[in-house]
């Protein structure tokens, strides 16, 4: 049983995709590859090697021209989805920022609606289950995370299935500016999640929780090195959604090694995995399991729990939970 919790649409585009849809693109902008060259846009779109947040996130809106029109919006979207069950996954939550994506003509909910509809493509072609989360930006303003917000509860029940923050928490950690836009996700019935403690200290990822009322934390790295923050995670039952190469790239821990999934688990954190942007890292989600037995030392029990955690604290609709809960390993 694999669910893969935190990914990005953003961070799942394929080369070659890229390649081929720049052929309709003539305004990517002078430092972008030409069309076709398929080489040159892996460059484009993957990670040298470590940095920080701030350029990793450089990386992954170098994807960002090909969200701009109909065809590429729904093509990446459903490609997106068969290429998480072709790694092998059995239930994919996908997060994207549909406001990066807005374009004369194409306003937040039209941006969603192709999506949706794109992830749904994908679950027919795949026969995988999958869900949409709809994510605001750190870097916006409130009044466009308020409309992000209103669109997603307007698509809740149609594809879209949770509310997250993301972006750059290095430059703009703080969250009580988004506090209106998860009421009316809440409202909304929406699962609730929120990248915290990624590039800023523990105690985010327990604001977060109080503040926003999000039952999952997405990365939380700095939660394990804050003996306080750290506690409150076991406690409250909040989810950490762990990408460890992610983690690596962006800077958060400095050797791969160093990445605190195994601490997590002895101090009695629940845990969900993610790949995070799969083609900025070249890490899909099956690789991010490996490394969980080969570097970390997780045995088959200690994966069925986190399986299990998974999958009761995925966001999805209790008939596909009931489906795939009854091919758990019984323990
Ligand atoms: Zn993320």
């Amino acid at each position: 049983m694999r669910l893969n919790l935190h990914t990005h649409l953003e961070g799942r585009l394929r080369p070659a995709t890229a390649a081929e849809l720049a052929l309709d693109l003539p305004d990517l902008g002078p430092s972008s590859p030409a069309a076709g060259d398929l080489r040159a846009w892996a460059r484009a779109l993957q990670l040298d090697g470590p940095a920080d947040l701030t350029v990793y996130l450089q990386k992954v809106a170098a994807s960002y021209p090909f969200f701009g029109s109909e065809e590429g919006l729904h093509r990446i979207s459903s490609e997106a989805v068969q290429d998480a069950a072709a790694d092998g996954l059995d239930y994919l939550e996908l997060r994207f920022g549909p406001a990066n994506h807005v374009r004369p003509g194409r306003d937040l909910d039209a941006v969603t609606r192709a999506v949706c509809e794109g992830v749904a493509e994908g679950m027919r072609l795949s026969g995988m289950p999958a869900g949409v989360v709809v994510a605001a930006l750190r870097d916006h303003d409130v009044e466009t995370n308020l409309q992000v917000a209103r669109v997603a509860a307007r698509h809740a029940g149609n594809g879209v299935v949770g509310f997250d923050l993301a972006g750059d928490e290095l430059r703009f950690p703080e969250l009580e500016p988004h506090a209106g836009a998860y009421a009316i996700a809440r409202a909304a019935g929406l699962g609730l999640t929120c990248h915290a403690a990624e590039a800023a200290p523990g105690r985010f990822a327990r604001q977060a929780a109080e503040l926003l009322g999000v039952t999952r934390i997405g990365h939380g790295a700095h939660v394990a090195t804050d003996p306080e923050a750290l506690r409150w995670a076991a406690d409250s039952g909040v989810v950490i959604e762990v990408c460890p190469t992610s983690n690596w790239f962006t800077g958060a821990i400095q050797r791969l090694e160093q990445h605190p999934v195994r601490r997590f688990h002895a101090a009695g954190v629940r845990l969900a995995l993610g790949d995070d942007n799969p083609i900025q890292t070249q890490s899909p989600y099956s690789a991010e399991r490996s490394l969980l037995s080969a570097v970390f030392g997780f045995d088959d029990a200690e994966l069925a729990e986190l399986d299990a955690t998974s999958l009761s604290a995925a966001f999805m609709p209790d008939s596909t939970r009931a489906a795939l809960s009854a091919r758990l390993p019984l323990s």
